[in-house]
């Protein structure tokens, strides 16, 4: 598809931010309005199911269909004690990346005025008098608004005062393997380890559980955190995973992350440009950290 030249408003970036706002402006329009056109603009040229949102679902959103699990009770531990809390009101949810990405294509396709580009690299904003000029990998054009979704550079994270949450999980099959389907394990804290680590541990049906190792550096950067993320947490996982399911588990999908637990200042251009998502500092340092603040602090 061939970029236009003017456009009202340009997502840059269409991940959770991206087409969160997107979904939640077809959500708030009337079926038949008219509405400003907008275009997102996504480096990447396809999907992969590489990530889950869990979050406490007790926020307006426009994905609740999309939602394939929900625990009532949630656990946190230490030493193989557990605390328990339960409130069916207030259940831990989760929601594949893929099931919120098809919703939201539903969405773009349905409204003529919105348009999704994938496999285009936005290169540069420059603000102009009345617009904002984007450099992309495939020429350029101008927007009214820009609202940039892409990674913070890492000049906006607050000097880097804070941490990086680093952690490796896995979609694990094991048949029977007898956890409870209506606990959320968030946090199993893990002893003997320099820092804080701790599991975190979801039954997804008799067979399945997604179960991550999460732990902290302060510089993601590091020879030590690439190690980390490479050798150390996969193998602790599997160690953990032989300790607690047996032999005999297979991994059927994996995903990793590092993300900034730090303050983020967002990068300011004009006020025709506002930034969302973690770039945003819509990231919160907790568990459903980011789903639910992403449905609240919309910028439009
Ligand atoms: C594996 C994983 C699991 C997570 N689980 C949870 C969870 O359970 N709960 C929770 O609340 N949060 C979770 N998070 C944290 C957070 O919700 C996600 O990182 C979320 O995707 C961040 O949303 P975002 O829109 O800011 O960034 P992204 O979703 O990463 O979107 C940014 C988009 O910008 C695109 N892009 C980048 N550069 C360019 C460019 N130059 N031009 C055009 N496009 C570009 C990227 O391809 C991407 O699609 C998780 C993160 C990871 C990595």
């Amino acid at each position: 598809m061939s970029l236009p030249q003017e456009i009202d408003i340009a997502i840059l970036g269409a991940g959770l931010a991206g087409l969160s706002i997107t979904s939640w402006l077809d959500e708030l329009a009337p079926a038949d309005a008219s509405l400003p056109r907008l275009l997102l603009l996504e480096a990447r040229e396809e999907d992969t199911h590489d990530r889950t949102w869990c979050f406490w679902d007790q926020v307006a959103h426009p994905f609740k269909d999309a939602i394939s699990h929900r625990w009532p009770s949630w656990q946190v531990g230490n030493a193989g004690e557990q605390v328990e809390y339960s409130d069916p009101n207030h259940p831990y949810a989760m929601l594949s990346a893929d099931a919120m990405r098809r919703s939201a294509y539903s969405r773009i396709a349905k409204r003529n005025e919105f348009t999704l580009i994938r496999g285009i690299k936005v290169d540069a904003i420059t603000p102009q008098s009345q617009s904002l000029r984007i450099t992309t990998s495939q020429g350029h054009l101008n927007a009214k608004v820009v609202i940039d979704t892409r990674p913070p550079p890492l000049s906006a994270l607050a000097q880097l005062q804070g941490v990086w949450q680093v952690f490796h999980g896995a979609v694990v099959y094991q048949p029977n393997h007898g956890y409870d389907l209506s606990k959320a394990r968030l946090m199993d804290f893990q002893t003997g380890h320099n820092g804080i680590h701790f599991i975190y541990l979801l039954p997804l049906d008799e067979n399945h559980l997604l179960v991550e190792w999460t732990c902290f550096d302060v510089d993601r950067h590091s020879e030590a955190c690439k190690n980390l993320l490479t050798d150390k947490l996969p193998w602790m996982l599997a160690s953990w995973l032989d300790e607690h399911l047996g032999k005999g588990w297979v991994v059927q999908r994996s995903e990793i992350g590092c993300l900034p637990m730090m303050p983020v200042t967002p990068p300011h251009l004009n006020s025709r440009y506002l930034s969302a998502g973690i770039r945003g500092g819509w990231m919160r340092p907790a568990t459903g950290y980011m789903f639910a603040s992403c449905q609240q602090a919309l910028p439009i």
